[in-house]
């Protein structure tokens, strides 16, 4: 997911309050590191936007 920009990863990791948006574990509590996953994924004509974004842990990616 390299094409996401820097800027836009850190707003929604603040978004999310560095928290799995999904079952909501917090980056401290979870092994390795929460991803930035699309909701609506890109195959499937999802965009690279800040709402089509969220953060999630391996679990729930
Ligand atoms: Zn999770």
């Amino acid at each position: 997911m390299s094409f996401l920009t820097e800027t836009l990863r850190q707003k929604v990791r603040q978004r999310a309050g560095n928290r799995c948006e999904y079952c909501l574990s917090h980056q401290d509590y979870i092994m390795g590191r929460l991803q930035i996953d699309h909701i609506q994924p890109l195959a499937k004509g999802g965009v690279n936007t800040e709402d089509n974004l969220c953060l999630a842990c391996e679990l729930c990616n």
